[in-house]
């Protein structure tokens, strides 16, 4: 028996998903992803001149991203200011990104990606991937192409799409839960993947499908929002 989900959803039905582009004027580029619940921004500054020097990279540029979870995101106020968990999505983010960005023109420069959480119900470094790669496409970096995030997972024993908080952090049934966050470019091939938790291949490779499949519906949200405010 599939599991039912507390939600009402669906195995591979996600939230209800939105996205909007050009949302800080004082960004070179910037956007909005939401997710039910979780809402990520993102505002690109650069490309500029890297500081401090000793990071700067004389081949091509550097993309630096940094995602953090205001204060307020969450039911229990979080403390600001970076932590491990950030610090680590915060990498994770720049890998995931890294492929699609062309940065050969911009030696010792760096484009940066805020990100920010203003409302955080699991999900959020796929939201934030995907506000980021909106925003950078806004700000006109050379990109190869567009990127769209969403985890897949497991509940018990049933393979599902965009695991929430309850969840992500609380389910407890059978096998439990496992959360598996995956970015693909748009035509389908996968920048980054992280599984937490047991999963068997076979259901590794239904989950991975199932992803990629609605990955294609994020990027046509992705493409309409920035075709709605048009390039910078
Ligand atoms: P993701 O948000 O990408 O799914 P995690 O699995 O680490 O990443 O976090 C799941 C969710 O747990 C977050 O979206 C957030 O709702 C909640 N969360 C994470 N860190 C904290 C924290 N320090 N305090 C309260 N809630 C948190």
């Amino acid at each position: 028996m599939p599991i039912k989900r507390k939600s009402g959803r669906k195995a591979d039905e996600i939230r209800p998903i939105s996205a909007k582009v050009g949302i800080i004027p004082n960004a070179d580029g910037s956007a909005e992803y939401i997710s039910g619940k979780t809402k990520a921004i993102a505002a690109v500054y650069g490309p500029k001149k890297m500081h401090p020097q000793h990071a700067q990279n004389p081949a091509k540029g550097t993309l630096r991203c940094t995602y953090n979870m205001l204060s307020f995101s969450v039911s229990d106020r979080i403390r600001p200011g970076p932590n491990r968990r950030a610090t680590e999505i915060s990498k994770i983010t720049e890998w995931a990104l890294a492929p699609i960005v062309m940065l050969d023109d911009y030696p010792s420069m760096v484009v940066d990606v805020h990100i920010h959480m203003t409302q955080a119900d699991a999900g959020t470094r796929c939201a934030g991937i995907n506000a980021a790669a909106m925003a950078l496409a806004h700000a006109g970096i050379p990109m190869k192409n567009m990127v769209s995030s969403i985890a897949a997972g497991k509940l018990d024993k049933t393979v599902v799409l965009d695991l929430d908080k309850y969840e992500d952090s609380e389910f407890e049934e059978g096998e439990g839960s496992t959360d598996i966050p995956i970015t693909f470019t748009d035509d389908g091939k996968i920048t980054h993947i992280q599984v937490d938790g047991k999963i068997n291949k076979k259901q590794l490779m239904e989950a991975v499908e199932m992803a990629r499949k609605t990955s294609k519906d994020i990027y046509e949200v992705q493409k309409k929002a920035l075709k709605e405010v048009g390039e910078k």
